[in-house]
């Protein structure tokens, strides 16, 4: 799990600026869900070590009326997913009456608040920012989002108290590029951690249902929950399972209902926690950018993803094959992850998904060795040259395995790290074909002599 942290704040203190900062990353999620009316924008932050899901509220001006009102309510509500809540003001602005009235309002809330005075680049910080103490919401933090000042020794003091309840928050910065010992995990004996996300109404507690009443499927007593999501651990054919039920199917009486209920956050915790991310979508509703950027987090996080387009029962055979083109035309760039057609509600193709998970899952993890990896980068080398960097050709070396699920392959050779993407890409297809895995994402990452 990871802890969460909530950028709140009137519009325009630098929010985006710091959740771009914190994320790095042009995926991050918008929540655009019906019922929920302001847009708010979730990442996964990884900076300088300390990791965790970061939501910007979206801006609430403070001093918002009737229906307004209401929506700044909602935006707030993120605050109660949240561990830490950055409330960010404007040095430069001095305290504004919708400051004040956001301060009042965290006030009343349970929750950690840290006051963050924004902008102080290029100005005199410490009388910029006296103004602030006026809230009353204790110390005050100031930093420069756009150039990073201060950020690194923010996080530091808003994640000491809650590093002993997270565990793993903060990595140590070289954990990624080193090669890691896989080779004693026996993954075949590991159950099979596989979520199931989507968007509301899309199907899932009917799936989940019909999965868990299937007569082959043995389901065990539930143990502790972690968040919202509930954890199921089953067995089929041979395989133990844990169905991370996004849906809270055991927790809600009646199918159907609680889009309240959808969070964004519980969806990228589970994400996190699986081996394989079952992601469901509506057949009946166009593709969505929330189902992409669905699937985009998820691989992002290195996790195997199949993907079921549920509700297809009942179509016209013409609206189908539009459909079909439809995703084939979105889908596109995860032409390496299975589609399956199902339908939840009668049952049809449910059983095949297994196959696919088991598939994706095997793709994540199996081993392969450096003289077979070698001998397929060699190859792809001689299909297609590595292009010259500096008037030199690079020259890939030899190739070995770095990790498994999701496999990482490290090539060594000189000038390798100079290369463009477009090779890099091309060496991730080459191998995926080569080797034959489905569903889930590789990584392709350089080694020079020191
Ligand atoms: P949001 O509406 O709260 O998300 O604010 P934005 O991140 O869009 O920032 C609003 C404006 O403030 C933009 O023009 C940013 O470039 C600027 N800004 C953000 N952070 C800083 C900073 O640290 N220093 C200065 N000088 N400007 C900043
Ligand atoms: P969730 O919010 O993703 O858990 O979605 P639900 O499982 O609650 O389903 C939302 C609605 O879609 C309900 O009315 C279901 O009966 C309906 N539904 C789910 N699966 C199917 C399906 O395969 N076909 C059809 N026609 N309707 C379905």
């Amino acid at each position: 799990m990871l802890p969460v942290v909530a950028l709140v704040g009137r519009p325009n203190v630098g929010k985006s600026t710091l959740f771009n900062r914190l994320t790095r990353t042009r995926d991050a999620l918008v929540a655009d869900f019906p019922g929920l009316t302001r847009d708010r924008k979730y990442g996964q932050a990884n900076y300088d070590g300390f990791q965790f899901i970061v939501i910007d509220t979206g801006g609430i001006h403070g001093d918002e009326e009737g229906i307004d009102e209401e929506m700044a309510k909602q935006s707030l509500l993120a605050v109660d997913e949240a561990d830490v809540v950055l409330f960010m003001v404007d040095a430069r602005d001095g305290v504004t009456v919708g400051d004040q009235a956001i301060a009042k309002h965290l006030r009343k809330q349970n929750k950690k608040v840290y006051l963050v005075c924004n902008k102080i680049d290029g100005i005199d910080a410490h009388s910029a920012m006296a103004d602030f103490y006026s809230l009353s919401l204790g110390e005050l933090y100031g930093i420069a989002a756009a150039h990073g000042r201060g950020v690194e020794q923010l996080l530091e003091i808003c994640f000491k108290p809650i590093a002993e309840e997270y565990p793993d928050v903060i990595v140590p910065k070289d954990v990624e590029s080193e090669d890691l010992e896989h080779d004693e995990i026996d993954y075949d004996k590991l159950p099979l951690k596989l979520a199931i996300v989507g968007r509301p109404n899309v199907g899932k507690s009917t799936l989940i249902n019909r999965i868990l009443g299937e007569e082959r499927v043995v389901v065990y007593d539930m143990p502790g929950t972690t968040r919202d999501s509930v954890y199921i651990p089953m067995q089929r054919n041979e395989r133990e399972y844990v169905l991370i039920d996004t849906a809270g199917v055991r927790r809600r009486g009646r199918i159907g209902e609680a889009i309240e209920k959808f969070s964004v956050v519980k969806t990228l915790q589970a994400i996190e926690d699986a081996n394989v991310v079952l992601i469901v979508v509506d057949a009946r509703e166009t593709i969505s950018d929330q189902d992409l950027n669905l699937i985009g987090f998820a691989l992002n996080a290195g996790r195997s993803i199949v993907i079921a387009v549920n509700k297809w029962d009942g179509l016209q055979n013409d609206h189908k094959e539009e459909i079909k083109r439809e995703l084939d035309r979105r889908l596109g760039f995860v032409d390496f992850a299975r589609l399956h057609f199902i339908s939840a509600l009668h049952g049809t193709g449910v059983g095949h998904l297994f196959e696919s998970v088991e598939e994706a899952y095997t793709s994540a993890t199996q081993r392969i060795s450096t003289s077979k990896l070698t001998q397929i980068m060699e190859m792809a080398q001689e299909e297609h040259q590595p292009p010259l960097v500096s008037g030199r050709r690079v020259k890939l070396k030899y190739a070995h395995a770095g990790g498994y699920n999701p496999p990482r392959i490290i090539i060594h050779g000189n000038q390798v790290k100079d290369l463009p993407g477009a090779y890099q890409r091309y060496l991730i297809n080459y191998f995926r074909k080569a080797m034959g895995v489905m569903g889930t994402p590789i990584k392709v990452e350089f080694r020079e002599p020191e």
